[in-house]
């Protein structure tokens, strides 16, 4: 774990709100939110974190984060906690909500501006290599299709007018709804420059995997149940594959890594996969542990350790090319060094 925790880390896969600091959250809930979805993070790993208690946890946090003072606390305590756990490269991905004193765009708008300000202290402070930091707007498949195009116009608009946003993330409870629904949408978003991450067999949903894996999505959020055809497509023409070790054990309700469905088998393939948090409050970790836990359950060597710390950032969203490939020298470098 020390050794991770002294690697670069870039981390693709986390979700705002599932990484709110658990102390803000109880301080922030009003009278009312059940705190007991709130518990102590100590006995984070004894509770229950099957999909619904997952899904119960955030329905919690949206109740207390409620204003935009709230939004840009959350998002502040966030950004600090990745870029104090070795963290160089986020791709960070929230669900536009209206709040008490917001709509969706004004609460876009202040993460936007949290996100900038927290940038712009990084330089004020001489940090020598400070985290960059990307943007993905959520699709909540519980949600409608109306909401869902409003969202990737939403990302179109500020990423013109502000740049930092780079794609579009389909989450949300995996029970709900299908792909094929939202699909428009997703389409609106590669027509207009958006890359697009979909969350896809969490839950056995055949056709639903099948209709993701057709779009062709530049990325995919955990792939865990695949049929022995999804995988063949997959090894034939690859799509990176985030992969959240404890968040997949976890959901999955499984005991230990070793039976993780997909992650020692993509590891030892050569797979182009991101080990990333998911959710670090939720399910009480940091991007080192889970670089630490995937490196374990597959006996990684420290070289492979360092090649899997500098995988994501192949299948990273930024757009710009010439920062990424300093990005990627960086790593290198800090990589050999460590
Ligand atoms: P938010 O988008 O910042 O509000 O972060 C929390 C939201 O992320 C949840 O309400 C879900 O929609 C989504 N999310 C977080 N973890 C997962 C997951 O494991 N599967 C699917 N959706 C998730």
């Amino acid at each position: 774990h020390r050794f991770c925790a002294a690697l670069p880390k870039a981390e693709l896969h986390a979700h705002l709100h599932g990484c709110a600091r658990l102390d803000t959250v109880r301080e922030l809930a009003p009278p009312g939110v059940d705190k007991a979805e709130l518990r102590n993070t100590s006995e984070v790993g004894q509770n229950d974190r099957s999909l619904d208690a997952c899904f119960a946890i955030f329905g919690a946090i949206h109740k207390t984060v409620t204003t935009l003072a709230a939004v840009r606390r959350i998002t502040r305590e966030v950004l600090s906690d990745f870029a104090a756990d070795g963290v160089k490269y986020l791709e960070l991905r929230t669900t536009p909500r209206t709040l008490a004193d917001a709509d969706v765009e004004g609460y876009v708008r202040a993460l936007l501006a949290e996100v900038a300000s927290f940038e712009a202290e990084q330089v004020a402070q001489g940090i020598s290599w400070p985290m960059t930091v990307r943007l993905l707007l959520s699709v909540d498949r519980s949600g409608d299709t109306a909401k869902a195009m409003v969202t990737v116009q939403l990302a179109t608009r500020l990423r013109a007018e502000l740049g930092c946003i780079v794609g579009v993330d389909f989450s949300g409870n995996p029970t709900r709804s299908s792909f094929e629904h939202f699909r428009e949408a997703f389409e609106a978003a590669r027509l207009a420059g958006l890359r697009v991450a979909v969350h896809v067999g969490e839950v056995n949903a055949p056709e639903d995997t099948a209709a993701v894996i057709d779009f062709r999505p530049e990325r995919l959020g955990h792939a865990l149940l695949l049929s022995t055809h999804d995988l063949k497509r997959l090894r034939e023409r690859p799509i990176p594959i985030e992969l959240c070790p404890t968040s997949n054990l976890k959901t999955l309700q499984l005991n230990e890594l070793e039976s993780h469905p997909t992650l020692t088998t993509w590891l030892a393939e050569g797979y182009p996969v991101s080990i990333s948090t998911d959710d670090s409050t939720v399910f009480d970790t940091t991007s080192s542990r889970e670089l630490a836990l995937a490196a374990m359950a597959c006996h990684l060597s420290v070289e492979e350790i360092a090649q899997l710390a500098q995988a994501p950032l192949a299948h990273a969203f930024d757009p710009d090319m010439a920062a990424m490939d300093r990005l990627r020298r960086r790593f290198e470098d800090a990589c050999a060094a460590a």
